[in-house]
C-alpha cells in the first residue's frame, strides 16, 4: 500500500501545485489581460500625464450589442479631485472603471485622460498611472509580503511594511502565524473582506498612482469596519492630491466628494455636490431618503439609526 500510495500522494502534490500556479496565472490574467480586445495601435504613444483630468465623450457601450449600458455618456472628472459615481444597481458604475482600465472598448465615443484618447495610447502607459481598489481584491496564493508587493515589484520589505502600517493592516499581519510570511489566498489563511480591502489599499499605496479608482464592496461591511476603512482611505490614499473615482453604493461614504455624478439608464441624470443634489430634489435626493429610511428600519447595519437624513451627514 505504501509503495502505491507514496507516488500517488506525490503526484497529488504536484497536481495541486500546478493547479495552484494555474489559478495564480488566472488571477493575473483576469487582472491584466482578459477582455483586452485590441492590442496597441502601431503608432500608439505613451500617455503623458498632466493633472489627471478624465473625460467621457459620447461613450456608447454594452456587453451585448442588443443591451446597451451607456448611451452617449459624457462627463468630466476634474484633475486632482475626488469624484463619486452613484446610481441604481446595475446602471453601469463598475463598467465606468472597466472601460477606463481598458478591459473593454466602447462601440463609439472617446475616453480621454488629459485630452489624450486612452485607446490611442499604449495600454501599459495607461494602466501604470492607475491604481484600483476593487470590490473583491484578488489575493495570490502566496505570502502577505508578496501580495502587497504586487503593487510595485521592486519595493523593499521595509517599504511594504511601511505601507501596511499606513493602511492599518500591519497589526493584523503581525498577529498572523508567520507574520508577513503567512500564506494567504486560495488554500491559505482565510482573511475577512475588510482585511482584504486594507491589503488592497496597502498595495495601491505602494504603487502610489496619480489616478485612483475605488470600487466600494456591495456586500455591507459592518458599519464600524466601513467607517474605519473610509477614515483610513481618507488619511492615506486621499491625503495626497490625485484624481480619484469612487464607485459608491452607500451614499454616506460620498458626502464629502468634490463632485457626485448620478448615472441612470446609461446617462448622467444629475451631478453636483451632496448639498446641491439634496437641494435639487431629484434622483440623488430620493436615493438618499430611501437609504436613510432603510437605515431606520434596521436594514442597514447601523448601531445608531438616524432619525432624519441630515443626521447621516
Ligand atoms: P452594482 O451597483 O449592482 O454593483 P453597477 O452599477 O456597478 O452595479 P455594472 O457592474 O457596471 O453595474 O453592470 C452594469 C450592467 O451590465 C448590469 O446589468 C450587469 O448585469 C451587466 N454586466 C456587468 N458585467 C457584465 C459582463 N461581464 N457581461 C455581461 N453583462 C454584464
Amino acid at each position: 500500500v505504501f509503495q502505491l500510495s507514496f507516488p500517488l500522494n506525490f503526484l497529488g502534490t504536484i497536481y495541486r501545485e500546478m493547479r495552484q500556479s494555474l489559478m495564480d496565472m488566472e488571477v493575473l490574467f483576469n487582472l491584466q489581460t482578459q477582455h483586452t480586445p485590441v492590442a496597441d495601435k502601431p503608432d500608439a504613444k505613451a500617455l503623458q500625464l498632466k493633472d489627471g483630468t478624465i473625460r467621457f465623450e459620447n461613450v456608447n457601450f454594452g456587453y451585448h450589442p442588443d443591451r446597451p449600458i451607456f448611451r452617449n455618456l459624457s462627463f468630466t472628472v476634474p484633475g486632482g479631485k475626488k469624484v463619486a459615481i452613484v446610481g441604481p444597481s446595475g446602471c453601469g458604475k463598475s463598467t465606468v472603471i472597466r472601460l477606463l482600465y481598458r478591459f473593454y472598448t466602447p462601440s463609439s465615443g472617446h475616453i480621454y485622460i488629459d485630452d489624450q484618447d486612452i485607446y490611442e495610447c499604449q495600454l501599459n502607459s495607461v494602466r501604470e498611472k492607475i491604481g484600483v481598489v476593487p470590490q473583491d481584491t484578488p489575493l495570490f496564493h502566496s505570502d502577505v509580503m508578496h501580495n502587497i508587493r504586487y503593487g510595485r515589484l521592486d519595493a523593499s520589505d521595509e517599504e511594504v511594511i511601511e505601507v501596511a502600517k499606513k493602511a492599518n493592516v500591519h497589526g493584523t499581519v503581525a498577529s498572523m502565524p508567520e507574520g508577513y510570511k503567512t500564506t494567504v489566498g486560495e488554500r491559505g489563511l482565510m482573511i475577512s473582506g475588510g482585511e482584504k480591502q486594507r491589503l488592497a489599499v496597502a498595495r495601491v499605496l505602494l504603487k502610489d498612482p496619480p489616478i485612483l479608482f475605488f470600487d466600494e464592496a456591495t456586500s455591507a461591511l459592518d458599519s464600524q469596519t466601513e467607517t474605519e476603512l473610509m477614515r483610513n482611505i481618507n488619511n492615506t490614499l486621499l491625503s495626497k492630491s490625485r484624481t480619484s473615482i469612487f464607485i459608491a453604493h452607500r451614499l454616506r461614504t460620498v458626502v464629502e466628494a468634490d463632485l457626485i455624478i448620478v448615472l441612470k439608464d446609461g446617462q448622467v441624470v444629475e451631478q453636483g455636490t451632496h448639498d446641491a443634489l439634496l437641494r435639487r430634489g431629484g434622483l440623488y435626493h430620493d436615493m438618499w431618503l430611501e437609504q436613510a429610511s432603510d437605515a431606520m428600519m434596521g436594514e442597514e447595519d447601523s448601531s445608531e439609526p438616524p432619525s432624519t437624513p441630515q443626521e447621516l451627514v
